[in-house]
């Protein structure tokens, strides 16, 4: 009696194809984003900050802050005017990417 051989051998090896990349990682500092737009899906670097208080929920000196790009200020803004809560627009100060070296 011959039984055939249990095991199927010489299936096909899992390799993984080793990757080239040269030891360069393409993604950014973790952890370290610039501040961005509060505008929905805006991912441009905010240029100003929107200063605003809901007088049912906040003291009257409370302030909340959106950031806004120059292309959405106004969006942002006049959305906080009509709802009476915007306080003042003012310039987001830009972080120093000038590095003195
Ligand atoms: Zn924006």
């Amino acid at each position: 009696m011959q039984s055939p051989g249990g095991f199927p051998r010489g299936r096909p090896a899992r390799t993984v194809p080793p990757r080239h990349g040269g030891g360069r990682t393409i993604h950014g500092v973790a952890g370290d984003l610039p501040p961005q737009c509060s505008a929905k899906g805006c991912r441009a670097p905010a240029a100003w900050q929107l200063r605003w208080n809901n007088p049912k929920l906040h003291e009257p000196s409370y302030r909340k802050t959106w950031l806004a790009c120059p292309e959405h200020r106004d969006h942002l803004s006049e959305f906080l005017a009509a709802r009476g809560f915007l306080r003042e627009v003012v310039p987001f100060p830009a972080p120093p990417d000038a590095l003195i070296s």
